[in-house]
């Protein structure tokens, strides 16, 4: 497919005015005004608009096909929640308008709507307060690790360390690193949860804070939570749960009820929100009670007359973290998503989205090596081990299946597991779709075998095949030529 500036023909127009009928007067001064024209493309109204049609055609979303990328989460996203996100009274709302303009109310409505979505998320995660402000997964693990450091500095605690699983996000070791701790490592057992033996040994008390993912990146819920919490708090060191996808487990377990003491919420995960690309996203951040105090600002408040307001009145406050209040349009939709669904939609999408990731993995068991073969939560891990004695990588599998119109799924992630692929179907699956996908795997882990040169070729349907990733990040200049 040509660039736009290819098609260009010299004189062609899209629109042709009629001849001005009133005065020109230039308010820009003269020095400022082009002395040529730019050199923009000149096309027809027509080749613009196909070029732009074909363009689309070559995106890829969730709206296209199914896109199983482990610990992301995309999945389909009700456009419902797009609408009420585009409602003028609250699309139209300048982050600057008063709170209360002499009765007439123009932001009490979305006062409201954030308020209760902080409710919803305590009662669904069984935390006491949250802050809406984080406006990313990572930026809500920082500002848990700083609520941390806060709640340490009072007690005069001298903690230097935060202890991770290497199974962990990546942004778990980073954010708790910004926030000025040490990282330590911790192993995975022959079962894939965290061991424990190996946390009480490396405990201490210079630890500042545990942060974990439960159902962890391999997908398995560790059921011994309740033990790890007892060694943590044993030392005063504060339980980090890392919820950024909270599809497996809605309305069955409560990360505040197994004695977490801080978490974050990934809304454009769980909750709604398109985020392809790196965003927009929220990442809500919920706290027990001891921590409350140490809440970025501004905080919602809920008068004794019913009216909302924001409170900046927390001397104990970590401060702001982000301008303004979070990204609203993402709590909007997170809560039409969470009140449309209801209590009881929102226990189906966990046990819906179990249900296919274990479906997925148990259709693929025999094709590929499963590391943890025990039943997995939202998500699962294969590896490509076996296709390895075939000159076959995980970078090879995914790419075959682009051509089989599917998104590939997360690759060499987690780090613990060999040529990794993790894959997470999602609620919103329907069982033709998995099929489908599952279908393709089967069919790529064939081909392994009789024609792995097939492969190492894949993608062959897109308009660029495979790329070189290495030179294309080293010679990074080459974009910024002309
Ligand atoms: C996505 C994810 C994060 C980071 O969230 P971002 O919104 O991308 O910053 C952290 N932990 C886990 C387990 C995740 O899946």
């Amino acid at each position: 497919m040509s660039i736009i500036f290819q098609e260009s023909v010299k004189g062609r127009k899209g629109t042709v005015l009629p001849e001005s009928d009133v005065p020109v007067h230039h308010t820009i001064q003269s020095k400022y005004l082009r002395s040529e024209d730019a050199k923009l493309c000149e096309l027809s109204e027509l080749q613009v608009v196909r070029h732009f049609t074909a363009l689309s055609r070559k995106n890829y979303g969730v709206d296209t096909n199914i896109y199983p990328l482990g610990s992301c989460t995309m999945k389909y996203n009700p456009k419902f929640n797009e609408k009420i996100a585009a409602m003028e009274g609250f699309a139209s709302l300048h982050p600057l308008l008063p709170q209360l303009v002499g009765g007439g109310m123009l932001t009490q409505g979305a006062l409201a709507v954030l308020f209760e979505l902080e409710r919803l998320l305590c009662e669904i995660t069984g935390m006491d307060a949250y802050t809406l402000h984080p406006m990313a997964g990572a930026h809500g693990e920082l500002t848990g690790m700083m609520i941390i450091a806060a709640y340490h500095k009072e007690k005069n605690n001298r903690k230097t360390e935060v202890l991770i699983p290497d199974e962990a996000h990546g942004t778990n070791p980073s954010s708790a690193s910004i926030a000025g701790f040490q990282v330590t490592s911790i192993p995975t057992n022959e079962n894939g949860i965290l061991d424990i033996k190996a946390l009480e040994e490396t405990i201490s008390e210079k630890t500042a804070a545990i942060m974990l993912t439960n159902p962890n990146t391999l997908g398995l819920f560790n059921p011994l939570i309740e033990k790890v919490a007892a060694i943590a708090h044993k030392y005063d060191a504060q339980l980090y749960y890392d919820g950024a996808n909270l599809n497996a487990i809605m309305g069955k377990f409560r990360p505040g009820d197994a004695l977490f003491d801080v978490m974050h919420v990934n809304l454009h995960k769980t909750f709604s929100t398109p985020h392809g690309g790196g965003g927009p996203g929220a990442g809500p951040v919920g706290v027990k009670k001891h921590l409350e105090q140490f809440l970025p600002v501004s905080r919602i408040i809920k008068r004794s007359d019913g009216t909302y307001a924001l409170s900046y009145d927390f001397p104990k406050s970590i401060g702001y973290i982000a301008p303004f209040y979070g990204n609203f349009a993402i709590c909007l939709r997170a809560y039409a998503y969470i009140l449309t669904l209801g209590a009881k939609g929102l226990i189906e999408v966990s046990e819906n989205a179990v249900l296919n990731a274990n479906y997925v993995m148990h259709s693929l068991k025999d094709f590929y090596d499963v590391p943890y073969l025990r039943t997995c939560m939202h998500e699962c891990v294969l590896s490509a081990k076996r296709q390895l004695e075939n000159k076959v990588h995980a970078v090879d599998i995914a790419k075959a299946l682009i051509d089989w119109g599917i998104h590939p799924p997360t690759i060499y992630f987690p780090l613990i597991v060999k040529e990794a692929m993790m894959i997470e179907p999602t609620e919103t699956e329907s069982k033709e779709s998995l099929d489908y996908f599952i279908d393709a795997m089967k069919k790529i882990a064939l081909l392994a075998k009789t024609d792995p040169q097939s492969l190492h070729q894949a993608p062959i349907s897109t308009p660029v095949g495979r790329l070189d990733e290495t030179k294309a990040v080293k010679d990074m200049d080459f974009c910024f030529q002309d």
